[in-house]
């Protein structure tokens, strides 16, 4: 089976890098991303672009929008990325950075646009936002929202709530959004938003943040498992859930694994590729041109 990781990072933030070392025990480079995804058949990644200025300012408000992946000068072959908004900068700089962020939504490999709700603490229905809208409006890209708890304890989870998304997401219904992480705790909700709103999705990346061994033990309680389970079951919309991982907080082996146990059979092609090649036209596009 193919499969598409819609939530990777490969951005030169601290808390990322000893996350890697110290928690999931994988090799945060290039090379480990790229090994990874042959090993586990994943034919492409998108990551969320993410800056900081100094190490462990993340999530930081000097950040230039749009953040993209800095960990490595060249891209891995496979990666994709969603443009990252800071919203503090966009208050700062106003047309400058809204020009920077058109920029680069006009590259083929920018497939989305990856706003950081409780990070920074703005609602998604601030008017901040409006241009980054009208933005994904015109080039056709979906809108990805960090939901649910912050890895950050400088993060507000009132801006970061699944419900506080509901309003931006009926005021634009031409845009897709994707929630992320389910909006982990706050899953039920996330449901709800997906079950009112025809133009929602969810990716079930950053679910569990550990190393193999302990991914493994957790896919094996039947308690962990109801509770995530209950959101899928919700109705059983299985094309509106992307498999993603949050790597490198997270090995892909252990992910791929866990996510196929939550999801019934039947569904893994959705789950894992069908419905990120529909929310993501761009990459649709891309993998497309490669198998031709
Ligand atoms: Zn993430």
């Amino acid at each position: 089976m193919k499969i598409i990781d819609a939530h990777v990072h490969f951005s030169d933030v601290d808390r990322f890098r000893k996350t890697a070392t110290e928690i999931s025990k994988i090799d945060y480079s290039s090379e480990g991303l790229l090994r990874s995804l042959s090993d586990n058949r994943i034919v492409a990644c998108i990551a969320m672009g993410l800056t900081e200025t100094a190490p462990g300012r993340f999530p930081d408000d000097l950040a230039h929008t749009p953040m993209m992946p800095d960990l490595e000068t060249e891209w891995p072959k496979g990666m994709f990325c969603c443009a990252g908004i800071n919203p503090a900068d966009l208050q700062a700089r106003g047309r400058q950075a809204v020009a920077e962020l058109r920029h680069v939504l006009s590259h083929p490999k920018t497939v989305g646009i990856k706003l950081y709700a409780g990070y920074y603490p703005f609602y998604v229905t601030d008017t901040v936002y409006d241009p980054v809208y009208a933005l994904a409006s015109e080039f056709g890209l979906p809108i990805v929202i960090h939901g649910g708890i912050t890895y950050s304890e400088r993060g507000l989870l009132k801006y970061s709530h699944p419900l506080s998304f509901d309003e931006a997401i009926v005021l634009h219904e031409d845009l897709t959004f994707v929630v992320c992480h389910l909006g982990e705790p706050w899953v039920m909700d996330t449901a709800a938003l997906i079950s009112k709103n025809p133009n929602v999705v969810a990716d079930l990346s950053g679910l569990l943040v550990a190393d193999a061994p302990t991914i493994r033990k957790k896919a094996a309680q039947t308690g962990e498992m109801l509770r995530l389970r209950q959101p899928l079951l919700f109705e059983e919309q299985y094309d509106r859930f992307l498999f993603g991982t949050d790597w490198p907080l997270a090995p892909l082996d252990a992910y791929v694994e866990f996510v196929k146990t939550l999801i019934p059979e039947t569904y893994h092609g959705d789950v894992f590729y069908r419905n990120a090649i529909r929310v993501f036209p761009r990459l649709r596009d891309a993998l497309a041109l490669i198998n031709a």
